[in-house]
């Protein structure tokens, strides 16, 4: 049976565990609650499908299973993954993306390498999953792809099926112009997002950059455009804008653009907060950080995460403070990479060399004023250092929205804890009562972390609870229901929770 929706989107909604020598699909449970709310869609359509890849160790055995049934509390689906062999994953999974669009989407120019990008068969990949959508599809469908390493699909999609609605979602940021126009293959890859009915981004500065990306290259029209909701345009962030285009016109089309930041799973974050064995953890954190202060920092080890400019601003903090010295410890999650490229094995390396100097110069037997982490801490886990913490310590050079600074205040149901946010994330233009800092500015770092460390409880209150009031609003439901209406489907049934 043909479905309704078609879900576009590298991960599986389950993962695989072979048990007794049998293959079951258990719950892909992200903390950020994508999949399960992607997953929720379904609930509104008769039937739907999933486009996912996975690695075929023997593409050949016919033992695969393509395409799997599922019949769970959202609904009946399929789930269709496509064979990929390692070299295809190399090359249109990490090299492709990692080397080339990653430090593009990011703004990084300098660590741009086209050399290993192999874009036949980035195409022949994006191709695949345009086969499989299409042979999904009802007529009329609406077909949603997420993520850059899928933007060939709407073109070539709407080449096989021109019946059905294409939407598709960036969860990275959206470059200007003259950092996109970097990419070679730039028309073609925009000729393909302008196939799309609907194109979303998190914030309205992405659509502004893609509008400007598509007028340099192509005869676009703005049809609309429109004043940003003062949601999305806190002051203090340097990414926020006083209008928004909505709607642009290419060739006989019309793509509605739409600035959709996602949100998280509130109430399963709260829910985690209130565990009895949260709290037990809790305490044990805090008995051990005596009377020290806990900074939080949590991210991978990505340039684009700025944990380098961290540690040197922390070690200028111990410097600058020795009335600190002692009294504080940053806790810097950074998880590696599994990937072998150079440049993240580098930061990997510089990282630990920060992390051992300013253990060295400042600690003690006592006393140790880093504790780096670069395995993967449990999520279940993280929301107990959440709690714990007097300051979240956030400082990407760039994302496209950074949900952990989200989750920390979804956390914080006792309205305490200072956020410190890069005013580079995408969520600084939301979060307007976050004390706002710019990596790139040693005063402005090392001012915003003494801010914070030093502020009063009345004052820490009455931002978190600002804060938190908009995390819990725009949580991942809103998002929801905010794409439903972009397809247009917004007379469907409720959304099944989660
Ligand atoms: N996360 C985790 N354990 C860790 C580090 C991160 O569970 O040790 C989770 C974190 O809770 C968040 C996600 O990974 O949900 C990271 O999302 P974010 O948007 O902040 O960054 P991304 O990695 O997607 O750039």
């Amino acid at each position: 049976m043909p479905s309704d929706l078609v879900i576009v989107y590298h991960r599986q909604p389950y993962e695989e565990v072979e048990v007794n020598g049998k293959i079951e699909y258990r719950e892909n449970k992200s903390p950020n609650g994508i999949v399960p709310t992607l997953k929720s869609f379904f609930g509104r359509f008769d039937k739907g499908a999933w486009i996912a890849w996975k690695h075929a160790e023997d593409p050949a055995n016919p033992e695969f299973e393509r395409v799997i049934e599922i019949d769970d509390a959202y609904g009946k689906y399929t789930v269709s993954r496509l064979p990929l062999t390692p070299e295809q994953v190399t090359s249109f999974y990490h090299v492709s993306s990692k080397e080339a669009f990653w430090p593009i989407l990011h703004g990084f120019k300098e660590r741009y390498n086209y050399d290993p990008v192999d874009w036949p068969t980035f195409r022949e990949v994006n191709w695949a999953f345009a086969e499989a959508a299409a042979a999904e599809a009802a007529s009329g469908a609406v077909v949603w792809i997420h993520d850059y390493n899928l933007w060939l699909v709407p073109g070539y999609l709407r080449k096989l099926r021109p019946d059905v609605k294409i939407s598709f979602f960036h969860h990275t940021p959206f470059p200007s112009a003259d950092i996109f126009n970097v990419l070679p293959w730039r028309k073609e890859i925009l000729e393909s997002l302008l196939a799309c009915d609907v194109v979303g981004f998190h914030i309205p500065r992405y659509v502004n950059n893609f509008v400007s990306a598509a007028r340099s290259l192509l005869e676009v029209d703005t049809l609309k455009r429109e004043k940003v909701k003062p949601e999305l345009a806190a002051e203090s962030s340097a990414l926020s804008e006083q209008s928004v285009v909505t709607e642009i016109g290419y060739e006989d089309r019309t793509i509605r653009l739409q600035a959709s930041p996602v949100g998280v799973d509130v109430s399963y974050i709260e829910e985690v907060a209130a565990r009895e064995e949260t709290t037990r953890k809790v305490e044990a954190i805090k008995s051990e950080l005596g009377e020290a202060k806990l900074l939080l920092s949590v991210g991978r080890t990505d340039y684009t995460k700025g944990g380098i400019e961290q540690l040197e601003s922390f070690e200028r903090l111990l410097e600058a403070r020795p009335d600190l010295r002692g009294k504080v410890r940053l806790m810097h999650v950074s998880v590696a990479a599994n990937s072998n490229m150079t440049a993240y094995e580098e930061i990997q390396q510089t990282l630990e060399q920060l992390a051992g100097r300013i253990n060295g110069r400042y600690g003690s037997f006592e006393w140790q004023p880093v504790a780096l982490i670069s395995r993967p801490v449990k999520f279940t886990d993280l929301v107990a250092y959440y709690r714990a913490a007097d300051v979240a310590w956030i400082t990407p050079l760039a994302d496209g929205m950074n949900l952990v600074c989200k989750e920390f205040c979804a956390a914080r149901t006792d309205l305490d804890g200072v956020l410190v946010l890069s005013e580079f994330a995408g969520a600084a233009v939301e979060l307007a009562a976050a004390v706002p800092t710019n990596p790139f500015s040693h005063k402005s770092m090392d001012g915003a972390i003494q801010f914070a460390l030093d502020m009063e409880a009345e004052d820490r209150k009455g931002r978190m609870k600002a804060n938190r009031a908009m995390v819990v609003k725009q949580d991942i439901r809103f998002w929801a229901e905010d794409q439903m209406q972009a397809f247009g489907a917004g007379v469907l049934p409720a959304l099944v929770s989660p």
